[in-house]
């Protein structure tokens, strides 16, 4: 193996690119990204950058040293337009082909769009670090009429941002309750009521007919008027690239236990990814920042693995994530189901402070905290265990007592 390529120079990309080098790989990586930048750190981009607190240079994933330090070669600007698995080569959208040993799959996720989101002259999504700057300039004075559509992740994050700037911002979501794949409706009602304590105008179960000029249309005949739009409504992952690939592709690149994809040192990782996860008994594919960083590294490692004929590793993790809104910091550890019980074991809904344990089948499957971080995290190690609900609820106790 004398050179890998990693399509995708984000987080997951470049972990991966760190754990070759860690692991004494002298050969040439190739790192072939669709933006023009380095990789940077995409939490902040509806947070602090979002906000004006932080400036671009604040969210590069590595200092300028630290990267050179890697020895990367750069292609930056140029997205990966198709795959050969048979001559071992990546096609560039400038027509050139890059030929590789190794190769990482990691190209996450592209925003989704509404039909006729763009008859709004101030419609934006947000994925990127110019998309973030673009909405920044638009919303940094407040006094604007900013409506989110989807009261997901970004949704909710940037709309507690651009209330913080003074702005008027209503939420328009399709189902009843904000974050309702990863909370369930109780607990995703809890958040709406934090945003409602900021006058942030949440309506779940509303639905959009039409985007004319600066007025959303929803199905029930109310108008809401927009300065600005925000469509986060969720994102699709980045495979068109891999048509006649012949990869299976299935809501993402479907991968072995390893992150394989069935081809001889090839690999993937991040949002792209879809794998197994035995510790859930479930086929995933997940959104989050650990994740991509964790994946990135275990492929890096099973390329030095496959390398050198010896076994790969499963991934086998507990996902994790994490967000910020209003400085309340929600936090999940492992898998919902949806149909998940749930039980609060700490804490009030109405303090805006709890934690709730989430299970089905006599297992636990989750945790939640709103501003509470030290329940949380010492499940990790349950979960891992796959500790029964009941058990749970002691662990609680115990931990609260
Ligand atoms: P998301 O978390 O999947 O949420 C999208 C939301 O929009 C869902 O509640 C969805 O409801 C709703 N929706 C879909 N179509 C709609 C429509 N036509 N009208 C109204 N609502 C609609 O996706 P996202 O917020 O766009 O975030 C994009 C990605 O960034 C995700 O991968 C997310 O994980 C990631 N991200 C993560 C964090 C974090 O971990 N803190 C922060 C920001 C972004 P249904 O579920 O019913 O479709």
């Amino acid at each position: 193996m004398e050179h890998v390529v990693i399509v995708g120079a984000s987080l997951a990309g470049l972990r991966a690119a760190e754990t070759l080098r860690g692991a004494d790989f002298d050969g040439r990586i190739t790192m072939i990204g669709g933006e023009t930048h380095h990789p940077y750190d995409r939490p902040p981009l509806s947070k602090r950058l979002l906000s004006g607190e932080w400036e671009p240079d604040r969210i590069a994933l590595r200092k300028p040293d630290q990267m050179d330090g890697l020895d990367l070669t750069w292609r930056t600007g140029a997205r990966a337009v198709g795959l050969d698995v048979e001559s071992r080569t990546v096609l560039v959208g400038d027509g050139t082909h890059v030929e590789f040993d190794g190769l990482v799959i990691a190209t996450g996720a592209d925003p989704r769009t509404l039909p006729g989101q763009h008859a709004h002259d101030s419609a934006h999504v947000l994925r990127t670090l110019d998309d973030s700057l673009a909405l920044r300039a638009e919303i940094a004075d407040g006094g604007k009429r900013v409506v989110v559509i989807g009261a997901g992740f970004i949704g909710l994050e940037v709309a507690a941002t651009a209330r913080g700037l003074g702005n008027e911002v209503t939420v328009l979501e399709g189902a009843p309750a904000p974050l309702m794949r990863g909370l369930g409706a109780e607990m995703g009602a809890a958040v709406a009521a934090m945003h409602d304590d900021h006058g942030v105008d949440v309506r779940c179960g509303v639905s959009v007919a039409a985007i004319a000029g600066r007025h959303v249309e929803l199905a029930d005949g109310t108008t809401v008027d927009a300065d600005v739009l925000v469509v986060g409504i969720g994102v699709s992952p980045a495979v068109d690239w891999l048509d006649g690939s012949g990869l299976t592709i299935h809501d993402g690149v479907v991968c072995g236990p390893d992150l394989g994809v069935g081809h001889d040192g090839i690999f993937a990782a991040g949002d792209v990814a879809r794998w197994h996860n035995p510790l859930f008994d479930e086929a995933m594919r997940v959104e989050h920042w650990t994740n991509a960083a964790e994946q990135g590294a275990i492929v890096g490692s099973n390329l030095i693995a496959w390398r050198d004929g010896e076994p790969t590793r499963a991934y086998e993790p507990v996902p994790f994530f994490w967000s910020e809104q209003y400085h309340h910091r929600i936090q999940f550890l492992g898998r919902p189901a949806g149909d998940d019980e749930v039980c609060a074991v700490a804490g009030s809904v109405d303090d805006r402070k709890f934690a709730a344990l989430y299970g089905s089948g006599g297992r636990l499957r989750g945790v939640l905290g709103l501003d509470m971080p030290r329940l949380v995290m010492p499940f990790r190690k349950h979960l891992e265990q796959r500790i029964s609900f009941d058990d749970a609820v002691d662990v609680a106790a115990e931990l609260t007592s």
